[in-house]
């Protein structure tokens, strides 16, 4: 198998892990949850690890030599890493949030938010999503209800400075205005772009 198969397999099958290295993953709540940065070669990706699935994956790490080794079925594949946690995840605001709770770093390089996490359609189970938890991070208190401009412009200047950072998603729940939440996400847009 070629790497990207290794990679592909790794995304489909999930993760067996029995020691849990590295930056933290995210269990349950809005996605990519469950999930975990893993690095092969120069590429960092996510993969399943907290899943059902994964629990029954081939693959999985051996850590005896020293050096994380990804083997399936315990042959091995190759040499595999967990990225640390990022510098920025100690950082709290003014107010005293963590700024984890504002965005969280996916894979290697790319900051990523949710900026509204309440929505008009999951208040209701017969309009919910069906695959959407975006209630449980708020829920579990991993998150806040809405991140202002000035919020997501601070943090995303930390994790540009500190941990390199390239790229930036944004998504929202679907407030109760006409234009389902438009005009906020471009305000944040404009003040992060403003300030990295
Ligand atoms: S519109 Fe988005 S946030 Fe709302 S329930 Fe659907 S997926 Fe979740």
């Amino acid at each position: 198998m070629n790497s990207q198969q290794v990679i592909t397999e790794l995304q489909t099958k999930g993760l067996n892990l029995t020691t849990d290295t590295g930056a933290s993953g995210r269990k349950g709540g809005a996605g990519p949850s469950d999930h975990k940065a893993v690095t092969i070669g120069e590429t960092t990706f996510m993969v399943p690890v907290y899943t059902d699935g994964a629990a029954q994956s081939p693959y999985s790490v051996n850590y005896e030599t020293g050096q994380s080794v990804l083997t399936k079925n315990d042959q091995v594949i190759t040499e595999l890493d967990f990225p640390e946690k990022p510098k920025f995840y100690d950082l709290t605001t003014a107010e005293g949030i963590p700024y984890w709770k504002i965005a969280l770093l996916h894979s290697r390089n790319v900051l990523a938010t949710t900026v509204l996490q309440t929505c008009i359609r999951y208040e209701n189970r017969k309009t919910a999503c069906q695959f959407c938890a975006i209630g449980q991070s708020l829920a579990d208190d991993r998150t806040i209800a809405q991140k202002t401009p000035q919020q997501l412009a601070e943090v995303a200047e930390a994790a540009v400075r500190l941990d390199g950072v390239e790229n930036m998603i944004m998504t929202t729940g679907t407030p109760n205005t006409t234009d389902r939440g438009a005009a906020y996400l471009t305000e944040c847009a404009q003040a992060i772009r403003a300030r990295v």
